[in-house]
């Protein structure tokens, strides 16, 4: 098996089994970030307003060891909105200009 990516544009992250979130910070990471909670350990996490409602949203604290487990086994499959992937482009472009 081979790991795999996907750069979702037509809605495929709602099948998606978990959202990677990232625990929440004082300012948010993006000001217009949604709290939300970690559906595995509990904590405060953040994640996009836009990103996929099925899947449960993890923090990364949490998918981590999962996630190096699969990609290890070749199994992990990683899908990335395009909303998400803009918003990341634009934070970065930010970053870089200070
Ligand atoms: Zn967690």
């Amino acid at each position: 098996m081979t790991n795999s990516f996907e750069l979702d544009d037509d809605g495929n992250g709602e099948h998606a089994d978990v959202v990677v979130c990232v625990r929440l910070t004082s300012p948010l990471l993006m000001p217009d970030n949604v709290i939300d909670i970690c559906s595995q350990c509990g904590e405060a996490i953040q994640h996009r307003p836009h990103v996929p409602k099925q899947p449960r949203k993890m923090c990364w604290e949490c998918i981590e060891p999962l996630a190096l487990k699969m990609a290890h086994k070749g199994t992990l499959h990683t899908i990335l909105t395009s909303e998400v992937a803009e918003d990341l482009l634009a934070y970065e472009r930010k970053k870089s200009a200070h």
